[in-house]
């Protein structure tokens, strides 16, 4: 775990006790922090019963507490202790600024920090993956699940692989990461934000708490990419901002785990982070090839009587389903569930590449309007139908893929719960992963 003097004889709040919440806790109760701890939940309170003192924010005098800790579930937007702090002059933070703070403390190292509407995950694990390729110290964390101060310090020239959140980044202040990175920007997320700008100033932000002397890295795929590279490079020394051309990237045929255009670009961005950590071509390339790749991205679950099945759950909007659309010529595709919008534009470009759509979910019976007219469509409705029907049709050749453009929250606790049911369900009607 980190610990850090920055937080001895000081005074936090936590609210929200769920993975990074508990590990703030206890890196601050380590570092000799008084805690006041806060959840909903009863069980995640008792955990901490006896060791912090137990009780909401929102109902005790803050005046004199050094910062409010929040989980980046929690909608500032809307919910009242962004306001309650501001009235007591507290700032409102998350783990990853205290990972800032307790910076000064570490062995001499690095920070590489990602974000972007689609990829982060990917992208991160892969820079994590090219430097351990490379034999440098490094660890993962943030919205990529493992909270970052749970992790054991690394030794001198360490690389600390950050994914943020847009969430993430609105509660960090002082987090100057030695290369930053943008893959890009799409509409999501806007029940958070006012409207798509504020969502975009908040990824912009990560940029502004750079030195000038520090690396920014873009995609170049989108306009509001490209316009937030513009930016940046006008505050910023020649030399310290790289917007990444993925076609300049040769050898994609040989990298199983990082399949179709969006997988380029991730890549495309890897490299150029792991270049700027002074990393070359003899030890990134060899490790692009290596790279397993992440469940419920594109993953590759079975094949069986020459049908491949892929479980992209992971795909919670129309713009992350559009690349694994276009990486297959013959797609039976499994789409819908709780949507985000009201169409699937984004994935217009690629319909040709899909055989027959299978709808479910919430979103069934919408994009079953809007597909039925350029596509044969089965009105599914449950997962465990749509993969039977898609089965019944495909022949040796085509995918049969879920890939949803939607969030899970209508038929299953998450996008894991939906991948792992798409799994079960593919091997049971299949007779196992690799059948055939
Ligand atoms: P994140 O962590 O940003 O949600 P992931 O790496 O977990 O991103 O990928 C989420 C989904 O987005 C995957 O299903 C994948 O198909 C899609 N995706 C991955 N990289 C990109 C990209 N660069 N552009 C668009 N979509 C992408």
């Amino acid at each position: 775990m980190i610990v850090s003097s920055a937080f001895a004889g000081k005074r936090y709040a936590v609210l929200g006790l769920a993975r990074s919440g508990l590990t703030s806790v206890e890196t601050l109760l380590a570092s000799g922090a008084q805690v006041t701890a806060w959840d909903n939940r009863e069980e995640a309170r008792a955990t901490l019963e006896g060791r912090a003192t137990i009780a909401d924010p929102l109902t005790i005098d803050l005046a004199g507490f050094d910062g409010v800790v929040v989980s980046p579930g929690v909608p500032l937007n809307r919910h009242p202790i962004a306001d309650y702090a501001r009235a007591a002059g507290v700032p409102v933070i998350g783990d990853i600024e205290l990972f800032a703070q307790a910076r000064g403390d570490l062995p001499a190292h690095r920070v590489v920090a990602i974000t972007g509407t689609n990829g982060k995950s990917t992208t991160t694990a892969l820079v994590h993956h090219l430097c351990k390729s490379a034999s440098l110290p490094v660890r993962m964390g943030g919205n990529i699940g493992l909270p970052v101060l749970g992790q054991e310090p690394l030794p001198a020239g360490g690389v600390y692989v950050l994914e943020l959140s847009s969430y993430q980044i609105d509660l960090t202040y002082g987090l100057a990461a030695d290369v930053a990175a943008l893959i890009n920007l799409s509409p999501d997320h806007l029940d958070r934000y006012d409207g798509f700008a504020g969502y975009a100033a908040s990824k912009a932000r990560l940029f502004a708490m750079q030195r000038a002397d520090q690396h920014a890295v873009f995609g170049c795929g989108d306009p509001h990419t490209l316009r937030i590279a513009e930016d940046v490079a006008a505050g910023r020394s020649a030399g310290f901002v790289h917007v990444v051309d993925p076609a300049a990237l040769a050898g994609q045929a040989d990298w199983p785990s990082l399949q179709g255009p969006h997988n380029l670009q991730n890549a495309a961005i890897a490299v150029e982070i792991a270049r700027l950590l002074g990393l070359n071509e003899s030890q990134w390339r060899p490790a692009l090839r290596s790279f397993k790749g992440l469940p419920h991205r594109m993953e590759r679950v079975a094949e069986a009587r020459g049908v491949l099945f892929i479980n992209d759950s992971k795909a919670t909007n129309p713009a992350s389903t559009a690349p694994a659309l276009a990486a297959f010529p013959r797609i039976h595709w499994i789409v819908g569930g709780l949507p985000k919008g009201d169409d699937l534009d984004e994935c217009a470009p690629f319909f040709d590449h899909v055989v027959a759509a299978y709808t479910i979910g919430e979103a069934g019976p919408r994009f079953a309007e809007i597909l039925e007219p350029v596509m044969p469509v089965s009105r599914s409705e449950m997962l465990c139908d749509a993969v039977s029907q898609a089965i019944a049709a495909a022949r040796p050749g085509d995918v049969v893929m879920l890939s949803p453009a939607c969030a899970s929250f209508d038929q299953f606790r998450d996008f894991e719960a939906r991948g792992d049911a798409f799994r079960q369900i593919v091997e049971a009607l299949t007779g196992g992963p690799g059948e055939g």
